[in-house]
This record gives C-alpha cells, structure tokens and sequence, in this order.
C-alpha cells in the first residue's frame, strides 16, 4: 500500500508518493492563486493522477491522500488559507468526490512538519513531541499519543504566538510579544540590524554588506568569530528559546522537542548551554525533562508528514 503527501504551499503545490517513509516519486506544480478551493483541487488531482500514472500504481493501492496547507483546518475539513486565495473552502469533499478509494485528510503545514518527524524522523519512537519550526516565524505542531492536537476547533497549537515578553516591535499577528518575535530567524534578523541601527560596529555589517540584507547566518557566522554584537542577538534569541521550550514542558511536559526550520542549521550553537538555560524555566527542579533534539527533514518534510495523516 501506497500513500500520497501533499505539500501546499505559496509557490507551489508539490506531491509525492511514498512508501514506508521514504518518498517513491514527486512531482509540482505552480500554486493557482486565483481560482480557490477549486483551482487547489484541481491542482492536486492532476498532481496525483500524473503520479499513479508515471509510478503504474493503481489509484486502490494508494491508501491515504494527505495535504498539508498553510493556514487553518476547521474539524469539518474546510480550510483558510489567506495567503493562496482561499477565504472557505471544502477540499476534501472536492477530492473525495474525485478518489472516492482514498481517504483524504488535511492539516496545516506546521503540524504536519511535525507528523513528518514523530512518523519517520527525529521524533520516531516517542510517546509525546512538540515540534518547533524556526524560520520566518515560529511554526509549532504538538502530538500526544500518536495524534496531532489542534484543539476543539482547529486553532490551537500556535506556540509561536505565545506571549513570552514585551518586545520592541509587534508580531504580524498584531499582538506584541509573541515568541516567534524572540526566536525566529526573522527576530534574529531584526535585533542585529536594531543594534547596528544604533551604531554599534559589528562583523555582521561586513558580511552582509548592507543592514538590509543582513542574514541569521550571517549572525551566527560572526557569532562564531566572537563578534560581540552577534553574541548579544544569539544570547538573546537563546534565552527566549529557553524560556519558550520551559513554559512548553511546565504546561505539557513532552518527551521531546525538535527543533527545525533554517536557524537549526546552527545547531552546534543553539544546543551549546540550552538546557541549562531551560532548566531555569522548569518549575520542578532536578527531574527529567524532555530530550530536545534537531529535526531530520529540511524540504521533504511537507510531502512525508502529509503522507503519515
Ligand atoms: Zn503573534
């Protein structure tokens, strides 16, 4: 038996047919914009009937249709995703009505980054995990039991805009404070241009060329050479993270946490010391507390978690 992963995103729309966790054949396609929910099925039905085409796979040997999508999954299926058109939409009834042998199922991106890595990854083998994805923003997916945890009606999970400080500027959710504002790569992009916006002297101007195209790896690169601007923003960023993945464990207590997206790429720095940090955090002190370990997928993790639904 076969599964499909579905990776929509706002570019593409990309698919994959997989077999016990490993991707057989993929497949994309440029996300339509314009035409709602309508325009995403029939993107996705032509993206799966181009894969059991090319791999001569019936369409009754694949089992499970998974799509994950950026923005919100109700529990009836309907979706909001702002940023690809879609204001309310129905995509499984759309697709069920297409691949009635199939069981089709959604869930936004975030979380289904996380199935990828409870199902084949980094988290495989535990109980319970929370999976954190540092980019742009903050992307969370919690599981419990094998089961993603999305609440009552589909918009729990967001612990990236959990309020963990005042900050000095406001989340693009329009609160202030919010944890992806401290621990995205986008925070750690703002707080080294904020303090050479303010003249201090710093290595990461040098790479960078212009404040404007300041990276995080650039910070993390000049972090390296003990440059003491970028020792601030990355102590900064890893107290937060600590603080964060503290009020993570004294409010669900996971077995572990996976840390992904681009700012894990710096791994050896990040884990330098966080768990100290984040033992400051945890109410009960000298106990157990949940391993925290780097996730395994970077661009397949769409496809895979998609296919474990
Ligand atoms: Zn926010």
């Amino acid at each position: 038996m076969y599964n499909i992963g579905v990776d929509v995103g706002g570019t593409s729309v990309k698919a994959g047919l997989v077999k016990e966790g490993e991707i057989v054949f993929k497949n994309s396609q440029e996300t339509d914009k314009i035409g709602g929910v309508e325009a995403l099925a029939n993107n996705i039905i032509s993206l799966v009937n181009e894969i059991v085409e090319k791999c001569s796979v019936k369409i009754e040997e694949v089992g499970t249709i998974g799509i994950g999508v950026p923005g919100m999954v109700n529990k009836h299926g309907e979706i909001v995703c702002v940023n690809i058109g879609i204001k309310n939409g129905n995509l499984i009834e759309l697709l069920e009505k297409e691949f009635p042998t199939c069981k089709i199922d959604i869930a936004n991106d975030a979380n289904v980054a996380a199935l990828a890595e409870y199902a084949f990854g980094s988290m495989k083998g535990y109980n319970s995990g929370i999976m954190l994805t540092l980019g742009t923003g903050v992307g969370s997916g919690i599981i419990i039991n094998g089961k993603l945890v999305t609440g009552a009606h589909g918009i729990g999970a967001e612990i990236g805009h959990i309020t963990i400080d005042k900050n000095y500027f406001d989340c693009n959710c329009g609160n202030n404070g919010c944890f992806e504002t401290f621990c995205s790569a986008t925070a750690i992009i703002k707080y080294a241009q904020k303090l050479i916006g303010e003249g201090r002297e710093s290595l990461i101007l040098e790479k960078a060329k212009n404040i404007e195209n300041i990276t995080a790896k650039d910070v993390f690169d000049s972090y390296r050479e003990k440059d003491i601007v970028a020792v601030e923003v990355i102590d900064r960023f890893k107290n937060y993270l600590g603080l964060g993945i503290g009020n993570i464990i004294n409010f669900i207590d996971p077995d572990v946490i996976s840390i992904g997206g681009g700012v894990s790429n710096a791994s050896d720095i990040i884990f330098d010391g966080l768990e100290e940090i984040i033992r400051k955090y945890v109410v009960f002190k000298g106990v157990e507390i949940a391993d925290v370990v780097i996730a395994k997928f970077k661009n397949d993790a769409g496809i895979l978690g998609a296919s474990a639904l």
